[in-house]
């Protein structure tokens, strides 16, 4: 995953720090080695997360959240593509001279490929999720050498983390970070073996999401479309390990380092938005009223959900969480789900908690030495009530 010239960390989703002209920079950059979540809360926020203050503890510092839609979605998007449009927006505007964000593989349109985009026309091809990583970081050292001072940079949190590690040495003028959530990412690899066996034509499958009403969504080339429910994926057929330990360990779900956040998990099927501080808040404006705004709702109780995830993990021992239901009863289940189970922030909240578990039992069974440095204090707040606990040993030592 990494050159020959960059130091070999076990785990690692390649954010393109080690391939930049000092990949030393690891060390101190990087989630998954020694993590300081509120000290970089502080420098970017201003404050760390409240654990007081609703929704702080799960879902990071912010100022608002809300539920949101383009009125007009623009084709191609993984959602109404706010994203890409906030992008475009600020090269329209010039209040940045760059964007760093992927597009797609011209060889596979599921492997991401780092670009540095200077064009707002050009955003229209980042449009999309891909599955996979690629070394959005070491575009960096390019773009500021092109000349480049005021820069925006779409990522994921583990990408996210590495960047505010990191700017203050950058000597950007200007530095805007658009964040979408991100779990169970794999190789995209891997993900072209999930879709094979989700349907028998893989190969025309242009979109799929995880959506909040427990269904996947595959769309196909010739326009067809199919949603499966949760419980009826082959996740018990993926091998152990499908999912990389980085992201069975992730303990960032919704970017908590970016100044706006743009996902669905709250958004009761529209997209959900955290505007984290005052540049979140200029990001938003640059919409007007190309979007509509409501509160986010909220309904469904998360703790039996969560346990039930749990017992899953502990059962999987190492693997996949495996489903033991029985056949007959995962398609009521998977009716049901959707009107009784968790929704809109309850479910962005059951969400995290399940990340939260899997992060704790994962670690502590596969890389125990490494739970004090990796696993920050907000983790066991969040764990505490389905009875995980930390020893002395676990505590975080930043
Ligand atoms: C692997 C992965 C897992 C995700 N899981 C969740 C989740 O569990 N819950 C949730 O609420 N949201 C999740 N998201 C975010 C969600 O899929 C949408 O991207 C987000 O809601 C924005 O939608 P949009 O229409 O505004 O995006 P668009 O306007 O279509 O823009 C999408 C942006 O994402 C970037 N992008 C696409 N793939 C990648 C990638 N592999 N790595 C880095 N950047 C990429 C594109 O370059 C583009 O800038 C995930 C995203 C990824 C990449
Ligand atoms: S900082 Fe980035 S490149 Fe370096 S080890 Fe971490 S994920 Fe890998
Ligand atoms: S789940 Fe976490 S570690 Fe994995 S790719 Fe997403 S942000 Fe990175």
């Amino acid at each position: 995953m990494t050159p020959s010239n960059a130091p070999y960390r076990s785990l690692c989703t390649d954010c393109g720090i080690s391939r930049t002209s000092n990949p030393k920079r690891c060390g101190e950059a990087c989630q998954f080695i020694k993590p300081n979540y509120p000290e970089l809360e502080t420098q970017v926020h201003g404050r760390a997360r409240d654990f007081n203050r609703p929704d702080e503890l799960h879902f990071g510092p912010f100022i608002k959240m809300l539920r949101a839609a383009l009125n007009n979605p623009s084709p191609g998007a993984q959602w109404t593509g706010i994203t890409t449009r906030i992008g475009e927006r600020l090269l329209e505007t010039g209040a940045v001279d760059a964007i760093l964000t992927m597009t797609e593989d011209p060889e596979d349109r599921w492997k991401p490929l780092p670009i540095i985009i200077d064009k707002a026309s050009d955003m229209a091809k980042c449009r999309g999720m891909r599955m996979g990583y690629a070394p959005l970081l070491s575009l960096l050292e390019p773009a500021i050498a092109k000349g480049y001072k005021k820069m925006a940079v779409i990522g994921i949190p583990c990408q996210v983390y590495a960047l505010r590690a990191l700017e203050k040495e950058l000597g950007l003028e200007k530095l805007y970070v658009i964040g979408t959530p991100c779990s169970d990412n794999t190789t995209t690899e891997n993900f072209h073996h999930f879709l094979s066996l989700i349907s028998s034509e893989p190969e025309e499958i242009n979109y799929l999401e995880f959506r909040a009403d427990y269904h996947v969504e595959v769309r196909f080339k010739n326009g067809k479309k199919k949603e499966i429910p949760f419980l009826q994926l082959p996740l018990s057929t993926l091998p152990n390990d499908f999912f990389p330990l980085t992201c069975r360990t992730c303990v960032d779900y919704t970017n908590v380092l970016s100044d706006i956040t743009v996902g669905y998990m709250g958004g009761q099927g529209e997209q959900w938005l955290i505007v984290r501080n005052h540049r979140g808040e200029e990001l938003l404006n640059l919409l007007g009223d190309e979007v509509h705004t409501s509160e986010p709702g909220t309904a469904g109780k998360r703790h039996s959900a969560v346990v039930g995830f749990m017992k899953n993990v502990e059962r999987a021992a190492g693997g996949l969480p495996l489903r033991k239901m029985p056949n007959w009863l995962r398609p009521i289940v998977g009716w049901l789900m959707p009107k009784i189970g968790p929704r809109g922030l309850e479910f962005a909240r059951t969400r995290v908690e399940m990340k939260a578990i899997e992060t704790v039992l994962h670690l502590r069974r596969e890389q125990p030495a490494k739970m004090a440095s990796m696993v920050p204090k907000h983790i066991w707040p969040l764990v505490e009530p389905y009875g995980i606990t930390p020893t002395e040993q676990e505590i975080h030592k930043p």
